[in-house]
């Protein structure tokens, strides 16, 4: 259990099960949450898991289709300035290939919500690709999410 002190009262983030504590979940949500305590305590499990080191991962834009509308969004499906494409499963393992070439162990990726890819298009049944919501990892210890 953390005990978080530095600008905030102090008290417990976490209950002794290990999940956030009532207080702190309404405190959260209500916009009146100790951010010096949170970040201090989400520092403290990345020192824990990471260390000082700083891991690149590689960034694959596999598809510019997106089915959604959102104004900011420069692949919205109402722009219409836009060349559309999709990479298929070769050019997304090519990517990664040279990706680890370069010392990346970490593939992201990242696209349009485009029905094209339905779980069975991006997800394989070697481990190699995967989709959003699940992480593989291949024999060679490099991830896909
Ligand atoms: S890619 Fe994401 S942000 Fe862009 S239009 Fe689609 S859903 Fe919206």
């Amino acid at each position: 259990m953390a005990i978080v002190t530095s600008g905030f009262e102090a008290r417990p983030l976490y209950s002794e099960a290990g999940a956030l504590t009532d207080d702190t979940i309404l405190a959260l949500l209500s916009g009146k949450g100790p951010d010096e305590a949170l970040f201090a305590e989400a520092d403290r499990i990345r020192r824990e898991v990471y260390g000082d080191a700083v891991y690149l991962r590689g960034l694959i834009e596999f598809t510019n289709y997106c089915r959604n509308d959102c104004y900011y969004c420069g692949i919205r499906k109402g722009n219409r300035n836009l060349s559309r494409y999709r990479l298929d499963k070769e050019t997304i393992l090519g990517c990664c290939r040279e990706g680890y070439a370069l010392g990346y162990r970490t593939f992201v990726l990242q696209g349009g919500e485009d029905p094209y890819f339905a779980d069975t298009q991006a997800d394989s049944n070697d481990g190699t690709v995967s989709d959003g919501d699940r992480r593989s990892q291949t024999a060679t210890g490099v991830s896909a999410t």
